[in-house]
């Protein structure tokens, strides 16, 4: 794994209101010049690409400035998280980060000092214990534009209050029987003021803690506290979070001997014709709706890997994005040409043939095979070129050959001459049929004299078509993909309909392919152009033998093209 120090011409490089707050303090001499950020996502899932913005935001703002990343799991919960998670996570921040040099960190490592503090606030008479169930909490917190109804146990004594916390997190207490509020202010226009959470009781082993607590602090009350002690200096989350901010700040005012970082929040990433919701691709996980969180039709980082994009071109979508405080839409498209952007100039050009029709070349000298030179990326010449076995049996693409052609067509028909990529000018002489009619071979003949795809006679042909030697060619199978959702916007769904019922069954395609024989050697995690075909990687389920391939996106833009 590289370490900082390679990847260091990787950080944040657009600017946006975040920047402009962390430069402004830059400048004030704000935290001693230092810049701390973290990635607190909550092991209940696989990370997916809003998570990706969130991570690239707060890691590449860091590196921007000199300053330091952590990834904190926020382990507050221990009835939903697994380890499983755990260590998707860890494996997918590394990827996209592309380092593995950063703080892992437990927000349990700091149970102890923020239950502390919470006695604290009980001492101070600003906590109190509420034997209210969580019905009836939520009812008397009422609506923001009339007053909430205060706890009949909001006016306990301190020593109440001491004795029953205590007894609370001594396990005296059923599960829903009470819990620890802050006292602060019922009447608030903020829901989030009246009087929050702060513990409640969950008797079940914590993979860290074990059974020590059976009290476990709720995330507004933990997270500040969590920032706190890291020193982080700006606290970014996505801006559900926004009227929460008074809260965090309610919190560590009540403190002033200890650090207080600050919250800025950023909109939430949502992607068209997919959605972006640890809960609802879960569901596709468990529902068998897909093939697990890395189907590379899940908009998960390890779905997305899976496909064949690369971290940079995730890095670099997340930027074209932006970052504002303004919740919208980003087209799928974007996300597309992201990396068909990098692909087009690192992917090395491979032939391969679909729906293939036999072109049989009858003036080829009989017995004979060779290779003939093609070259690898004509963006990087200095990749050079590979040979490709040639011989009198090839397959040529089914949408290279036309019977009637219209006008304006390049490629095979009867009649017409066209090119073989870095081999022969050829020429359709017979069209043999099927019993149904399907075209199934093309009897040819080539021009010896045109070898590397060019005539001494100065003949000029305008269509060059890929090939496969059918002696030689490899079968594969890929795998085609287009939008999971067949509505652009998730959350357009109207609450009485299924939104399981918008996945496109079509979202995955599977067709055979044949690929020149250099393709049988394909490396996991680097992409390939099957020329004019689009873009492909190895898929994990390759077996000796039996490779398998996923498209990750095709050619053609459809938005880069719209002129955005
Ligand atoms: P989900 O809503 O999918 O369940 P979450 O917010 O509950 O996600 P967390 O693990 O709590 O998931 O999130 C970790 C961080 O990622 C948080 O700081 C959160 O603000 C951020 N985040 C989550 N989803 C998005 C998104 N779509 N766009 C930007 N940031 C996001
Ligand atoms: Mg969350």
């Amino acid at each position: 794994m590289a370490k900082l120090s390679d990847v260091q011409d990787w950080k944040l490089n657009t600017d946006n209101f975040i920047t402009d707050i962390i430069e402004r303090d830059l400048q004030q001499g704000k935290n001693g010049g230092a810049v701390v950020t973290r990635f607190p996502p909550e092991p209940n899932g696989y990370l997916h690409i809003g998570h990706g913005k969130a991570l690239v935001l707060n890691f590449g703002m860091a590196a921007r400035y000199g300053g330091k990343c952590n990834l904190r799991f926020d382990d507050t919960n221990p009835a939903k998280e697994e380890m499983e998670y755990v260590n998707g996570i860890i494996n997918d921040v590394k990827w996209l980060v592309g380092h593995d040099s950063f703080d892992i960190l437990w927000s349990s490592d700091y149970f102890q000092f923020i239950y502390d503090r919470a006695v604290d606030l009980v001492k101070r008479g600003l906590a109190f214990m509420d034997d209210d169930s969580s019905e009836e909490i939520s009812k008397k917190r009422g609506a923001p534009t009339d007053k909430g109804t205060p706890s009949p146990y909001r006016g306990r004594s301190i020593d109440e209050n001491l004795k029953l916390f205590q007894d609370m997190t001594d396990g005296k207490f059923e599960e829903g029987s009470c819990c620890l509020r802050a006292k602060i202010d019922m009447d608030s226009p903020n829901l989030n003021l009246r009087d929050p959470i702060l513990y409640r009781i969950k008797k079940a082993p914590h993979h860290n803690t074990g059974t020590k607590w059976c009290v476990y602090p709720m995330y507004d009350w933990a997270h500040g506290w969590e920032d706190s002690i890291e020193g982080v200096t700006h606290s970014l989350c996505s801006l559900e979070y926004d009227n929460h901010r008074p809260l965090y700040d309610w919190f560590l005012d009540q403190f002033p001997e200890y650090h207080h970082p600050r919250q800025y929040e950023f909109n939430r990433l949502n992607i068209t014709n997919t959605v972006l919701s640890k809960r609802k691709l879960i569901q596709l996980v468990k529902e068998g709706r897909v093939k697990g969180w890395d189907d590379p039709r899940m908009p998960t980082l390890c779905g997305l890997r899976r496909r064949g994009y690369t971290a940079s071109s995730v890095r670099k979508f997340v930027e074209m994005a932006g970052c504002s405080r303004t919740d919208g839409m980003v087209d799928l498209g974007m996300l597309e040409f992201s990396i068909r952007e990098e692909l087009n100039k690192t992917a090395p050009r491979v032939m391969g043939v679909f729906d293939p029709i036999k072109v049989t070349l009858t003036n080829y000298p009989a017995g004979k095979t060779e290779t003939v030179s093609v070259e690898n990326n004509p963006e990087l010449p200095e990749t050079g070129s590979r040979e490709v076995p040639f011989g009198p049996n090839l397959l040529i693409d089914g949408e290279d050959f036309a019977e009637v052609p219209v006008k304006g067509w390049f490629r095979m028909a009867p009649g017409a001459e066209v090119r073989l990529k870095g081999a022969y000018f050829v020429k359709v002489n017979e069209v043999v049929k099927d019993a149904s009619g399907k075209v199934v071979e093309l009897k040819c003949t080539y021009d010896p004299a045109s070898r590397g795809g060019e005539s001494p006679d100065g003949r000029k042909v305008k269509g060059t078509i890929q090939w496969v030697s059918a002696d030689h060619g490899v079968e594969v199978e890929t795998r085609l993909y287009s939008p999971l959702l067949t509505v652009e916007n998730a959350a357009s769904i109207p609450e009485d309909q299924d939104w399981l019922n918008f996945i496109d069954p079509a979202s995955l395609t599977i067709a055979k392919a044949w690929v020149e024989p250099s393709v049988a050697q394909a490396q996991p995690g680097v992409g390939y152009q099957f020329m004019r075909k689009g873009y492909f990687c190895l898929d994990s389920d390759s077996k000796p033998g039996a490779p398998v391939f996923n498209r990750t996106v095709t050619l053609k833009d459809t938005w880069g093209k719209q002129g955005r």
